[in-house]
């Protein structure tokens, strides 16, 4: 079965559901049982109803779906929010006295998370450079439990070369985590590349539409057991209709990518050739320095990307932002609009030195007519131009 039909058909069972084509959202804490034999003999377990906390249809529909394109994983597990996906995830491997490498240019909150959470409980972090590649193998040491990947990076966009990290990773018998928001399963099949968990902020392409919060991850056989335990324990689990929001994004996800794309690589193409520009952040662009790894492993590009201007006044860039009227300006992305922020990618390097030549911004390309987008970016450079 190609991928644009599992996208549709993936974890649905209307035969389960009186024929509704989509899931019914059941909200529910207690699951009860007949009789005390049946209730003293439960198991929880992945597809078992036994408390609402560990899964619903609703639930199970969506873990199956995204099991399923993420390449037949063994497991996937749903979280409140993609933060909670990477740091429950992060807390089933790692124990104290481990020791943890992570690229440099990881989402913010999880680098957050790993510097003032991790450290507290004796873990010890190590960020490395993206363009490292198989050289990681100096950095391992007896005690490396975790390698925690975001390829393309948050903000810098730089492609790191997964498989062969995830190689070396196995070789010292530690875990590959990977952050696969930017590409989702459908352009990047994280477990095929050696991954061993793939995560992703469903928040963002998977609910598409900007109106919920949710995580998930998805495991192969062997780390199946370690991060669903992981999420149980650390009682995570995901609400009902945030969850169904994720179910019924996903079955239009295909069609909204291959837009996304079409409409990011046009802009960014147009980005690169304008004056107010220094470069352009999107591997999909050719020049990119992540670009022959994204044609090797990527079948595909998201709506995401970085543009970085020539020097600027802030005054001249915030009078660029402030009068768009397509691009709106918020955390996030993913949705069907079109976004645009200032970035500051260098406050959060420790490995690698980031030294923009001028002022950073991140564009969400939405999915309205790309002419309209770029008519509104048009007047925002006129108006960059005679602020400076
Ligand atoms: C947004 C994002 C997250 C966090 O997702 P939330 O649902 O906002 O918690 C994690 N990783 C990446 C790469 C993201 O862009």
């Amino acid at each position: 079965m190609k991928q644009d039909t599992k996208v549709v058909t993936a974890g649905r069972h209307p035969e389960l559901f009186h024929g509704a084509v989509n899931p019914p959202v059941y909200h529910a804490s207690t699951i009860l049982f007949e009789t005390m034999a049946e209730f003293e003999s439960r198991k929880p377990g992945p597809g078992t109803m036994f408390y609402g906390r560990h899964g619903t249809p609703t639930t199970f529909a969506l873990e199956e779906a995204i099991a399923i394109l993420e390449g037949g994983a063994a497991q996937c597990t749903l979280y409140p929010s993609g933060l909670a996906s990477c740091t429950a995830v992060l807390l089933a491997f790692l124990e104290a006295q481990s020791h943890l490498l992570v690229a440099d240019c990881v989402y913010g909150p999880t680098r957050r998370f790993c510097d003032r959470v991790l450290t507290r409980f004796g873990v010890e972090v190590t960020y490395f450079d993206p363009a490292i590649g198989g050289a990681i193998e100096t950095m391992f040491k007896a005690n490396t439990k975790a390698v925690f990947l975001e390829s393309p990076g948050s903000l810098t966009f730089e492609i790191q070369d997964v498989p062969e990290i995830a190689a070396v990773a196995r070789r010292h018998g530690a875990v590959t985590i990977l952050d696969n928001t930017w590409a989702t399963p459908l352009f990047f099949k994280s477990l095929e590349k050696g991954v061993d968990v793939s995560v992703q902020a469903a928040t963002k392409y998977i609910v598409g539409h900007s109106d919920a919060m949710l995580g998930v991850a998805t495991s192969n056989a062997d780390a199946a057991e370690t991060m669903r335990r992981g999420a149980l324990e650390i009682g995570f689990c995901a609400g009902p209709d945030d969850v169904y929001l994720a179910q019924r994004g996903l079955r239009t996800m295909a069609v909204r990518m291959r837009r996304h794309q079409e409409t990011a690589t046009e802009l960014a193409t147009w980005l690169a050739r304008r004056p107010e520009v220094s470069r352009v952040l999107y591997p999909a662009l050719p020049g990119d320095p992540g670009h022959a790894l994204w044609r090797r492993d990527f079948t595909g590009a998201s709506g995401l990307f970085g543009v970085i201007l020539k020097p600027a006044s802030t005054p001249a860039v915030a009078a660029m932002l402030d009068g768009l009227e397509l691009f709106g300006m918020g955390a996030s992305w993913g949705g069907f609009e079109s976004l645009i922020t200032p970035t500051h990618p260098e406050r959060s390097r420790s490995a690698t030195l980031w030294r923009p030549e001028g002022p950073s911004l991140r564009i969400h390309a939405g999915l309205e007519d790309v002419d309209d987008l770029k008519k509104d970016l048009d007047a925002g450079f006129t108006r960059l131009r005679t602020a400076a």
